[in-house]
């Protein structure tokens, strides 16, 4: 066998240094590639409607919502006309599927383009929920002062009258408080509904919670002549969950219960542990006037308050379920209620100990 003799000269080794530098390169290249593409789909996941980026006239990445896009060939035309006039451009999309789209084409760089689509009717939806939260929500604010107005040009008018005097400064300071919860209630539910908000998370011992949140409202259950017990199961396991957001939701929840009981009634509260969810169990039961039947689906909306509450002399702003429901589903749990109209009304509230959503 004749022998192989392989000359590894300078011109070979320059060779291969110079092979494995384009291949370094290479990687680099493609690291840096992969690094992007990842970065662009982060950016377009985190649109909450159909997105998508074109390279070029061609479709090179786009989110879920924007699978059923893929294929429209007006979208094209409009990536097009951004990417000629180096604009953004805004048209409305025929129908598809039922729903009408407004397409937004904006120009990133001279190969990419930006095409997000906007849902017309969902954004319409939204509009008309704002308008009518903002209507309500002057409505509520604009109550107080009107009776703060009233009492102020009273108090003027029977300045001599001492008692007068009296009973409006009392109706004004009510009416400030009231005001006051109210506008403490909408920038709490703002703080919840912030896309950065996020809960303060530590181990707690839920019954004690349950106990301070009892003393609390002791002396307001003496002056409503409202019977306030507590029954807690032993040895429940401890919760990782935020202290001050939790002892609102209870405190929300026994203050309605105790808001809506005439004396001689009872409101009682109980916790224990359900193994097979893993979660803590919660209700908060009055013997109070009870809810209707046709205002249980809303009591858990903004502002709403059921029409018996609304005629009778009873504090509120109608935010208090709300913020409490934000504030149990943002650890996991959920919050029910069953009422009968006369008879009480019974609120219970999970509390997963398990594995709840991060917070
Ligand atoms: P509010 O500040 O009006 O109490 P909430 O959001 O806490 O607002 O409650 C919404 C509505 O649900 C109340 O206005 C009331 O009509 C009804 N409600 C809540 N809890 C009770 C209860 N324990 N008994 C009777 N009605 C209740």
């Amino acid at each position: 066998m004749p022998d192989v003799i392989i000359y590894f000269g300078p011109l070979e080794f320059a060779a291969l240094v110079f092979g494995l530098v384009a291949l370094a390169a290479a990687a680099v290249l493609y690291r840096g590639h992969r690094r992007r593409r990842a970065e662009v789909q982060h950016l377009l996941d985190g649109f909450s409607f159909p997105a998508m980026l074109f390279r070029a006239d061609k479709l090179s990445a786009r989110n879920t919502d924007g699978a059923a896009f893929a294929e429209a060939i007006e979208l094209e035309g409009i990536v097009d006309d951004s990417r000629r006039t180096g604009r953004t451009i805004v048209r409305t999309i025929p129908a598809v599927e039922g729903q009408s789209y407004q397409a937004r084409a904006i120009r990133l760089s001279k190969d990419d383009t930006l095409l997000l689509l906007e849902d017309l009717a969902a954004a319409q939806r939204q509009q008309a929920f704002y308008r009518n939260f903002i209507q309500n929500v002057s409505h509520e604010l604009k109550t107080p002062l009107t009776v703060i107005q009233g009492h102020a040009s009273k108090m003027a008018e029977a300045s001599e009258d001492p008692q007068s005097v009296s009973a409006s400064r009392r109706i004004i300071s009510d009416e400030a408080k009231r005001l006051t919860q109210l506008v403490d209630n909408l920038l709490t539910l703002a703080r919840l509904e912030s896309p950065s908000f996020s809960l303060d998370r530590s181990p707690l011992n839920f019954s004690a919670l349950l106990e301070e949140c009892i003393l609390q409202l002791s002396d307001m259950a003496e002056a409503h002549r409202v019977a306030l017990t507590m029954d807690v199961a032993s040895g429940l396991p401890r919760l990782n969950g935020d202290r001050a957001r939790l002892k609102q939701v209870v405190l929300n929840l026994l203050d309605n219960a105790l808001k809506y009981t005439p004396a001689g009634g009872t409101v009682s509260m109980s916790l224990s542990d359900d193994p097979e969810s893993q979660s803590l169990v919660c209700w908060i039961q009055d013997t109070g006037e009870g809810i209707p039947e046709e205002d249980l689906p809303h009591i858990f909306d903004k502002l709403y308050r059921a029409r018996r509450a609304r005629s009778l002399p009873v504090e509120g702003s109608g935010l208090g379920l709300t913020i409490a429901q934000q504030i149990i589903r943002a650890h996991g749990g959920e919050v029910g209620v069953r009422s009968e109209l006369g008879k009480g009304s019974t609120f219970t509230f999970t509390l997963p100990y398990g594995g709840g959503p991060a917070g």
